[in-house]
């Protein structure tokens, strides 16, 4: 090597020990500024015409020197993106809040892989001491080490331009209590790389992650001569191959990860498509607060009620506030056929007003809307020139967004103003699905059956008899909580089983009781509603379960809960995301012993006041007597309820349980009949 070139070398070191002594005088500049702007809360974070004109000052300079401005404006992009993060390590966020001592952040995969790199891009100017990656076998495992607090964060890619929405991800973000209060984007750019005294000729096996290799289809098939291997993770492929000690093994990983590994880069920019990122999220168990300042997303997942128009209902929501959408993808879901889940990222903060008041309105489309999260967002540092961000109106002041409750049932305030609106609101309750059949608005619905499943013989025969007599939903309890542990428990999946045999057979959709959390995915999976009983209405594990599926819950007052209780119960079901709650009044524990327990009926009026969502009655475990059934639950159709859920048993002289208070099918029949007078008196129809 001539002299020459070794001095020309040596010559580029020195620039570049320059240049980075020059990002590091500019990184500290910034951090000045930062802090000057994190106090004064009034302060713009960032000037966008300042970064517009630095930006081009520097094309122009670009060009004068012969430079390409495309390479010279990237560089500057990235200097600018840094300081623009760095300065955000002095807003109070919730990140510099938490005074930890060591940060432990979970991640699938090893040290090196893709989403390793890009989570300590994020770290490196979040303000946080000490950070532990820790790696994990799968995203479920990451998942599980956040709920038993062995990790502080989960780190999870949510999506790729290429591939699309990572539904697995997405799929546990809804089963657990989670939120995504980051993100991180990181460009893909696989290289395959080799041992030291690989060639690319000889080499028989490439190694990598499924995605990867399926993003670099073109170049593996111009490499006839070796093989393809699927690996769990692209920086353990390239483990493997210095493991392997072989020089035909290569692997397909980023270019960070083989420098970092010493292995040769055989050859660069290997994918199909040169435009490959991947958007992880970082997710924790709470919320963290947001300086007002940053522009910030709210990633969304819903189901809409199967009714026309509903999607765009929800779209228009967000048009008509003019929120923009940065992403609508929908995905089937596999427990149920034909229905699909909607992925949206709306610009904005939730507690944002106008995003507030679309998340409300949408609440009335939804069945399920699980609100992911509110954090800033870092899409915009892909554009090429520095984008808009939300300018600060000079009168706001640059408070934290504070996190409210999400999907708040109780609408607190008086919305009606006379005893007829009471009745009449109908436009204005949520209207939701059991099965095929739908509670809500006009239409008054009976839910009828046995107190518990008995048999196979005793529920085709309730069945046979609700349906014959108009009612059009079958109830029975498989898990009963009894008063007595002696007494019937319930015939607990068997019963299960029967009732849903016995509703199909006679098309009626099923209600049934859950007790135990560990159950609600089994049970759902069969039924068409859970039931919560009265004794396990403040279970708040059991509630938070049932805000993460996709079936209706009928929640029953508890016996000595109030109306307010009632209603936070409902909320930690649809701030869970499960929009579907049907209220059900049961009857409470007075001084009275002539009745079981005293129906509310006051509570139907009051809880129509404060609520949109359905209302029943239950008069069988109020009343206690068969014969105080009807009357009370015409003066509930009366009041104006949405429906009933009465106990009636083919043969009530023998039933396992609630025999006593069980309607008989000529009381059905009675039922039926005198009920429809009463609703169609309040301009309801009986369904
Ligand atoms: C029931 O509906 O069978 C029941 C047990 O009711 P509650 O929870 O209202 O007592
Ligand atoms: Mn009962």
């Amino acid at each position: 090597m001539s002299s020459a070139y070794q001095d020309d070398r040596k010559m580029i070191d020195s620039i570049d020990n320059k240049l980075v002594a020059l990002i590091s005088e500019r990184i500290r500049t910034a951090k000045k500024i930062g802090a000057a702007k994190g106090s004064d809360c009034k302060a713009n974070l960032w000037d966008i015409e300042r970064e517009r004109e630095v930006f081009s000052k520097w094309a122009r300079i670009a060009d004068e020197e012969g430079l390409s401005s495309y390479y010279v404006g990237r560089i500057l992009r990235e200097v600018l993106n840094y300081s623009r993060r760095v300065q955000e390590g002095f807003l109070e966020n919730g990140q510099s809040k938490v005074a930890r001592p060591v940060t432990r952040v979970g991640y699938q995969g090893v040290q090196n892989s893709y989403s390793y790199l890009a989570l300590s891009k994020l770290f490196s100017c979040r303000n946080s001491t000490c950070l532990k990656p820790i790696g994990f076998r799968s995203f479920a495992a990451v998942v599980d080490a956040l709920s038993a607090d062995v990790i502080d964060y989960a780190f999870l890619p949510i999506e790729n331009t290429i591939a699309g929405s990572l539904n697995d991800v997405y799929m546990l973000l809804r089963e657990q209590q989670t939120s995504i209060v980051d993100e991180e984007i990181w460009h893909v750019e696989h290289c395959l790389a080799g041992l030291p005294g690989a060639n690319l000729d000889q080499i028989q096996t490439i190694r990598s992650h499924s995605v990867a290799l399926q993003q670099c289809q073109s170049f593996l098939a111009k490499i006839t001569w070796a093989s393809a291997e699927v690996y769990y993770d692209t920086a353990a492929a390239a483990e493997s191959v210095i493991a392997q000690g072989d020089p035909r093994v290569t692997a397909i990983c980023s270019k960070e990860c083989a420098l970092e590994m010493g292995l040769k880069i055989l050859q660069q920019d290997i994918a199909d498509q040169h435009h490959n990122y991947t958007r992880f999220v970082l997710v924790t168990s709470k919320p963290e607060k947001v300086d007002k300042r940053l522009p910030c997303k709210t990633s969304l997942q819903f189901t809409v009620c199967h009714r026309g128009g509903a999607l765009s209902e929800v779209l228009q929501a967000f048009a008509r506030r003019q929120i923009n959408l940065s992403k609508l993808e929908s995905r089937p879901q596999p427990d149920s056929p034909w229905e699909y889940l909607f992925y949206i990222d709306a610009d904005g903060h939730q507690d944002d007003p106008e995003v507030a008041d679309a998340l409300t309105e949408i609440r009335e489309y939804t069945n399920y809307l699980g609100i992911l999260g509110s954090y800033p967002r870092r899409s915009h540092e892909l554009d090429e020139i520095p984008s808009r961000h939300t300018q600060l109106d000079e009168s706001v002041q640059a408070e934290h967004i504070v996190i409210s409750p999400r999907s708040k049932v109780d609408h607190d305030v008086k919305q009606l103003t006379n005893s007829e609106a009471v009745i009449d609101n109908v436009q204005l309750q949520s209207k939701i699905n059991i099965g095929n059949v739908e509670i809500g608005g006009s239409q008054f619905v009976v839910i009828a059956g046995p107190c518990a499943v008995e048999s196979r013989q005793q529920i085709f025969d309730a069945a046979t008899m609700v349906k014959d007599r108009g009612a059009r939903i079958l109830r029975g309890g498989a898990f009963k909580p009894r008063t007595s542990p002696h007494s019937f428990q319930g015939l607990g999946f068997p019963g299960v089983e029967m009732l849903v045999e016995a509703g199909r057979n006679h098309e009626l959709p099923v209600v049934t009781e859950v007790l135990r959390t560990e159950d609600v995915d089994r049970v759902a999976n069969h039924v068409d509603a859970i039931q919560v009983g009265a004794r396990n209405m403040q279970n708040f594990a059991l509630l938070k379960k049932l805000g993460t599926i996709n079936r209706t819950v009928v929640l029953k007052r508890g016996m000595s809960a109030t109306i307010d209780e009632l209603l936070k119960a409902a909320e930690y079901i649809t701030s869970g995301g499960n929009q579907r709650v049907v209220l059900c009044e049961r009857g409470i524990r007075t001084f009275e012993s002539a009745t079981r327990s005293t129906l509310d009926i006051s509570a139907v009026v009051v809880l129509r006041e404060r609520t949109n969502l359905p209302i029943i009655v239950d008069p069988s475990h109020a009343a206690g007597r068969r014969e105080l059934v009807i009357p009370l639950a015409l003066a509930a159709a009366a009041a104006g309820a949405n429906g009933l859920l009465v106990e009636a048993h083919p043969y009530p002289e023998k039933a396992l349980c609630d025999g006593r208070q069980s309607l008989t099918a000529d009381d059905l029949n009675q039922l039926m009949t005198r009920l429809e007078q009463i609703v169609n008196m309040n301009g309801h129809t009986l369904s």
